[in-house]
């Protein structure tokens, strides 16, 4: 029987791992942390548990696709709901939009806002369904090793209608006009780790996934998801090994032979490595087997980093819904700040994640669970007293939009920012989401799933295709083990 080991337990290990045991592998799944899930891992205090990455869950057909492979379904691991409104955008105090579930809802919103843009919805709708099904079923489950694996008749004859070359920004000011809902328009692709004006309109599926498809949530939180994951991997037969870190890669004959952790040596004949990507090339494996140098490193544009607030809160918030974006501040200002000239930003856009509005067990009863994020630039620095500026900063404009008081009701607050993703993941430069989806940096122009040098070595996750997001680093996970499988065979 052939022995794999996953490097990394986050949603691209987890889905590794059960494909190649699937296949009749040994697999062992090991963790540096004292719990799996990667960035999707979960806490309890003080009576609240708080997921401590995602939050949105989008493209419920993907987590089917994942879970059909098995012959099983994502409801018998987790109880999906659809949120309805599935989230609102706070532009000022009195200016909020909420997005229903329904599309006729949503048309609605839109043509009350700017007349005629219903019809345009329709046909935005209509051209991002087209680009979703070719991007589900000819575009992300591949490799990206060549330009070649895309040339399909969908792709060759519906080439102008995925808009490979035009930005997301121009695309969507093609149809819309209003400013609030140009940036509802924007707003998914941010999810990609860049501007709008650096994403070319194929991710505009990812619209066609917001507003068409949904936003749900996994009763209990994110972090169902990753204990449905477990559950499937460990009925494949996949060890799971936490507090287990891969120190050295050792390679004989350009084949992958052992990995030396801080628990003992696992002999193994083919690697997964989903953890951070960069940490692995640079501090696991000689420099005769990297593939990629230092320098290319520092010149891939990364998605941003965060910094995160975990709060309980002793009262309600009426204002809030599950899912709450803060567009107060500048989008422009914000953005030069994270991609430009990355500096703390001086106005912050910023987000808040309320799961207690609709899932009872993440705070105690009267009290409300909150997720604070504001997008910052990967690599600032990150100290107690920036942390606590952008505290005050971010509760003041809270309690300003909300009309309540906030601050005091306090009584539970955690932060997390660049040192943490560092610390806990090996991010390189402390990033949240991994590297952006621009142009330069799609498919095949992105950091390659397979060690070229190393031929039984293979890559998972947000630093290597599809790209940032659970979807994407399920079909990841799934991807890479098919290669590896190949390898070994
Ligand atoms: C704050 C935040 C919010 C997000 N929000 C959303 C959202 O709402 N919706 C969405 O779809 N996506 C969201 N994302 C993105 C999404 O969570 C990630 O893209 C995805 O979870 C990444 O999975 P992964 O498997 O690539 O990596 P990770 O989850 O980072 O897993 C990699 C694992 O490898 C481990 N590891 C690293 N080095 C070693 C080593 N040497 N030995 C052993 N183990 C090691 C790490 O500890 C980690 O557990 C968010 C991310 C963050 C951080």
């Amino acid at each position: 029987m052939r022995k794999v080991t996953v490097i990394g337990s986050g949603f691209s290990g987890l889905a590794a791992a059960s494909f190649v045991a699937k296949q009749g592998c040994e697999v062992t799944l090991i963790e540096k942390n004292s719990s799996i899930g990667g960035r999707a891992r979960a806490f309890s205090a003080a009576g609240f548990t708080y997921d401590m990455g995602p939050s949105w869950y989008w493209m419920p057909d993907i987590f089917e696709r994942f879970f059909a492979e098995f012959g099983k379904k994502p409801s018998d691991y987790y109880n999906l709901v659809q949120l309805d409104p599935g989230f609102q955008i706070v532009f000022g105090k009195d200016d909020t939009l909420a997005i229903p579930a329904k599309l006729e809802g949503i048309y609605e919103v839109f043509e009350s806002i700017e007349k005629g843009s219903a019809d345009k919805l329709k046909q935005f709708l209509e051209e991002g369904a087209f680009k979703y099904k070719v991007g589900m079923n000819e575009l992300v489950y591949k490799p990206s090793f060549s330009w070649l694996e895309f040339a399909s008749m969908e792709v060759i004859t519906g080439a102008a209608r995925l808009h490979m070359f035009k930005p997301v920004s121009k695309y969507v000011r093609g149809f819309f006009k209003d400013e609030r809902l140009i940036a509802l328009m924007e707003f998914p692709v941010l999810f990609l780790g860049a501007m709008a004006n650096q994403i070319p309109a194929l991710y505009s599926l990812m619209n066609y996934a917001a507003l068409s498809m949904g936003t749900w949530y996994p009763m209990g939180g994110m972090i169902e998801i990753v204990k449905g994951m477990e559950s499937l991997a460990l009925s494949m037969g996949v060890q799971v090994k936490t507090g287990c870190e891969a120190e050295e890669i050792v390679v004989a004959g350009n084949r992958a032979k052992e990995i030396r952790t801080n628990n003992g040596v696992i002999a193994t004949d083919g690697i997964i490595a989903s953890g951070d990507y960069h940490h692995i090339e640079q501090n696991l494996l000689a420099k005769e087997y990297r593939t990629y140098s230092e320098d290319y490193w520092d010149k891939r544009t990364l998605a941003p980093s965060s910094l995160i607030f975990y709060l309980g809160v002793s009262k309600k918030i009426k204002k809030l819904i599950h899912h709450n974006l803060f567009f107060d501040a500048s989008m422009d200002q914000h953005s030069k700040e994270i991609y430009e000239q990355p500096e703390w930003p001086s106005s912050p856009l910023f987000y808040v994640c309320c799961p207690s509005k609709t899932d009872p067990m993440v705070a105690p009863i009267g009290m409300e669970n909150l997720f604070i994020l504001i997008p910052i630039a990967p690599g600032l620095e990150d100290t107690q007293e920036i942390r606590q500026k952008y505290f005050d900063i971010v509760i003041k404009r809270l309690e300003d939009l909300c009309g309540d008081e906030i601050k005091s009701y306090i009584v539970y607050n955690k932060s997390y920012c660049v040192n943490d993703f560092k610390a806990d993941y090996h991010a390189y430069k402390g990033n949240a989401y991994g590297l952006a989806n621009t142009l330069r940096q799609t498919a095949a122009l992105k950091p390659s799933m397979r060690n070229k040098k190393v031929k039984n070595m293979f890559y998972a996750g947000q630093l290597t295709v599809p790209g940032p997001g659970v979807p994407p680093a399920l079909v990841s996970g799934q991807v890479a083990a098919q290669q590896l499988l190949k390898n070994l065979k």
